[in-house]
Formats: C-alpha cells, structure tokens, sequence
C-alpha cells in the first residue's frame, strides 16, 4: 500500500506496518505533513504546525522499534490537538487573537499522556474562538472548509480538528465538547467523535469555556481508534477537581460483544419532527440495524428537549462569562495600545481582543447572573438542569444506549447562518442535554445524503458506559461499512 493511502487508514494498519518495519514512524509523519502542504490552502484546518516535535517524537517510536523495544498502542500515529489544548513551547491561541501570541508554558494533562505514548501531533488545529460555535466560521484567523464539499462548513467547534483527520492530514485528533462540539463537526466530516462522561477525562491545560460542561475527547475514523485514543487521555488528574476517581477500563475489550438482548431507545422527540428525509431514513436504517442484531428496540420520550438550548445557553454563557473575565490583557495575551489608563486599557483590550460571538456570550452570561435576575435565568436554569439528569436517569432504567441523528440536517452552507445566531444555536438540539447530563455520547457515520454529505447518528450511555457505548457504535458501523475516503483525492 503506499503510503498516501496508508495515513489515511486505522491506525491498526498503522501500526502493524511499523512493526513489520515496511514503513518507519518518521515517515508516515512527513506523509501527514505533504498531505497537509497539498491540502491545507484549500481546507485551512491548522492554525499551526508542529513539525519538529512531531518529527523527534516519530524518530523516537523508530528508535525503539530498532532496538526491538515495546511501543505503546498509538506510537507513531499522528493527531491534530484542538488549538484550545496547551502544549508547552508552542502557541495556544484558542483561535482568538486575545491569545494570538500566547505560548503555553506547561503541557495540559491529555498533552503529557499523548507524549507518554509517543503520539506525534502534527500541529494545533483551528476552532470557533473560545469553542463557541457550531461552524468553526467564528475563528479570528480563517474559514476551516469541510474536506466533503469546501463550500460546506465542517461543523465546530472542533472543525480543525475534524477536518484534519477527514482530509488525512493527521490520523487522529482531539477536540473539546461542551454543547457537541465534539460530535456535530464528526457527524458533518463522516468521522467518530466520542464525548466522554464528565470527569472521565482531565480539563487541566483546556482552555475553560464552561467548566460544569467542557470534556476533551477523540475525533477519529474508526470506533476502534477512538477506543483506543481514550484509553490513552482517560483517568483521574489530582490537578482536574472534578476528574473521576475510577478505574479506567480497556475500551476495546468489548467492542465486539454481540448484542442480543441489548435496549436501544431511540428518542422520540428527536427522531420525528424538523429532521431532513435522508436524517430520518438514516435514523430507521439504524434501528432495523440493530433490530437485526438481536437488540430490543423501545421509544424513549426526554420531554425536557425543548427546554435544553434555552437551558444550556444560560448556563454555558453564565461560566463562559466568568472564566473569560482573566483574558484581561494584564496577565497574559493582547494589550490595547494608546490606552488612558488601567480601567481604559480593559475596556479597550477585552473590546478589540474578543470576537463577535464571544462578546454575545460574555453579554449573555453577565446578564444572566446579575444579582436581579439570577434567580429567574441562571438558578431556573441549573433546576431544569437537574430535571434533564432526572430524564436521563429514568430513560436508562428502560434502555441501555439511546439513538437520534447526531443533528436534524447534515453541513450547512458556509456563510448561511453566521448572520443568525438562533439558528446556529438549534444545530446544538440533538447534542447538548449530554453535557447537562453528564453522560458520554459519540457520533458514528452511517452513510450520506442527496448531497453526498456525511449523516451521524448520535449515541448516548449512561455516566461511565463508554465501553459499552463503544461497543454499540462498532456493531453499527460494522454493518454500515462506511467509506470513510473523502473526495478530497478529487480536489487537488
Ligand atoms: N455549539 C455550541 C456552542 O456554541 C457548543 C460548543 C461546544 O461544544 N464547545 O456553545
């Protein structure tokens, strides 16, 4: 196989390749890296590359494989880090430009288990600034084009991210999830996007957006990679208080459990109604799946759903609103020049520093827990919020893993919503009440639309299921087949 095509395979294939010592570590990573100089002009999913550590981690994986020394199960297989994830010595820019020229002095704890296991990352890869969007259009720095048709967004947060791996420019990648940002740019690109439960995976050295909410986890082309990607970044972190203490499963142990007996709900309110005809006939398609597999098919109703965007945006904007309030220009990151004095230079700094959406948010937020009306939006919020938990905690008694389509409709038009806020928000319909529950959710890709785009149907657990989930998601896409090669061969 050359090795055009081997970068863009399991890392299983990878792997054994390394092994065999038909290709070496060093070059499948400069194979990413000529992918990514034919490519990215026409994708822009870096903000930027990291070609020299990449390149002395992959010397590394073939030093060992030399000296006949064991490698951890993803060494040498490369992987896009969210530019929202700090890695040390390089720039974290959280693609704002308050942070345009921030260089982290210290490595988030997923960055250090990446290094332990000798994962080259290629670059840090592009988002909606601060992780707030559904389209990655609302980066300070560029437009991340969606690698299945470049006049479509990719999703976001994580576009970069998702992007990257769609257009081989990188094996795997990681992205943040704090309302689906994760899930939503996997569904658009065909890819898997797992959002672990809360507190499976350690926030330290992630840019907080909203802390109650934000969890990093895996974009990838298959369940397998992303198993074994969270086996890598999972684990109580003493530096993450709000990082579990429980053990950490192999999550590819069960992948391929049968799954007679299994209850598969299927979420009424949102497989019915404001779903395209592909979505919806991609939604039956799945259930007849796994109908056929043995497992037992029951409605599952979340009334609550038509509270959750309403619920989430007070919430997320609320924490948004006070962990951004650092970003002032004393510390760290931009400082507005010809400035009259200090309380002129926060106003100018936060004023030419922020973003549009951003400063929506941090409005939202600032509003929603002022002393008169927190009690009417911020505390009515967190009581839904627990309502929604109540919702899930009742569905799981009669289900073990609940369906939906990922979202309503598959990539938009890039330019389409940017100019309607509300509408970008409903793209989150399908994927936020897993982040106010808490519970792990992943996309798995089922087929495409009229339009040759990338449908994702949604699948969610209870806290601390992931194996399961897991193992749900590859029986699926093992009957599905999905052929994950993107047209990108076809663009350049
Ligand atoms: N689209 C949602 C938002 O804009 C979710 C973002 C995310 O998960 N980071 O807030």
């Amino acid at each position: 196989m050359d090795i055009k095509e081997l970068i863009s395979r399991p890392s299983k294939e990878q792997r054994q390749a390394l092994l065999n010592k038909e290709v070496s570590a060093v070059e499948l990573t400069n194979a990413a890296y000529e992918q990514i100089d034919l490519v990215e002009e026409k994708i822009g999913a870096y903000n930027s590359l990291t070609k020299d550590f990449a390149l002395e981690t992959a010397k590394t994986v073939d030093e060992k494989i030399k000296n006949n020394e064991e490698i951890p199960p993803l060494a040498g297989i490369t992987l896009a880090l969210k530019d929202n994830i700090n890695l040390k010595s390089y720039p974290t820019t959280a693609s704002s430009k308050i942070l345009e020229n921030f260089i982290s002095p210290f490595d988030a704890t997923v960055t250090k288990k990446l290094k332990d296991n000798l994962i080259p990352i290629t670059g840090k890869v592009n988002l909606d600034e601060f992780a707030m969007g559904s389209s990655t259009e609302n980066s300070a720095f560029k437009i991340t084009r969606n690698p299945w048709n470049l006049n479509k967004v990719p999703g976001g947060s994580s576009g970069g991210s998702a992007a990257a791996v769609a257009a081989g420019e990188s094996t795997l990648a990681l992205g943040s999830d704090t309302g689906g940002s994760i899930r939503l740019p996997a569904s658009y690109c065909g890819l898997v996007g797992l959002k672990p439960t809360y507190g499976r995976v350690s926030r330290y050295g992630l840019i907080a957006f909203a802390s109650s909410l934000d969890q990093i986890g895996p974009i990838t082309k298959t369940v397998e990679d992303a198993a074994l990607l969270l086996n890598v970044i999972s684990g109580h972190d003493e530096k993450d208080s709000t990082s579990l203490n429980q053990p950490v499963p192999d999550f590819t142990k069960e992948l391929k459990n049968d799954l007679k007996g299994v209850k598969i709900g299927y979420i009424k309110e949102l497989c019915s109604e404001g779903l395209t005809e592909d979505v919806s006939n991609a939604v039956k398609k799945s259930l007849e799946v796994y109908k056929s597999m043995g497992a037992e098919i029951v409605e599952i109703s979340l009334p609550l759903i038509k509270y959750s965007i309403a619920v989430y945006y007070i919430v997320a904007t609320a924490e948004a609103s006070s962990n951004l309030a650092r970003f002032d220009g004393v510390k760290y990151g931009y400082r507005a020049k010809d400035v009259e004095n200090l309380y002129d230079m926060y106003v100018k700094t936060r004023a030419q520093g922020f973003g549009e959406e951003v400063k929506r948010r941090i409005m939202l937020g600032t509003y929603a827990l002022s002393s008169g009306y927190y009690d009417a939006y911020y505390k009515k919020a967190q009581q839904v919020r627990r309502l929604v938990k109540n919702d899930f905690d009742k569905a799981f008694e009669k289900a073990d893993i609940l369906l939906s389509p990922t979202c309503p409709h598959t990539a938009f038009d890039i330019g389409s919503k940017i100019e309607d806020p509300l509408s970008m928000y409903l793209t989150d319909i399908a994927t936020i009440t897993a982040n106010l529950a808490g519970i792990p959710a992943m996309n798995i890709p089922v087929g495409l639309d009229k339009d040759s785009m990338p449908i994702g149907i949604q699948l969610q657990a209870n806290c601390l299921n992931e194996a399961k989930l897991l193992n749900v998601a590859f029986k699926l896409e093992e009957a599905v087949q999905f052929n994950y090669s993107t047209p990108i061969k076809n663009l350049v």
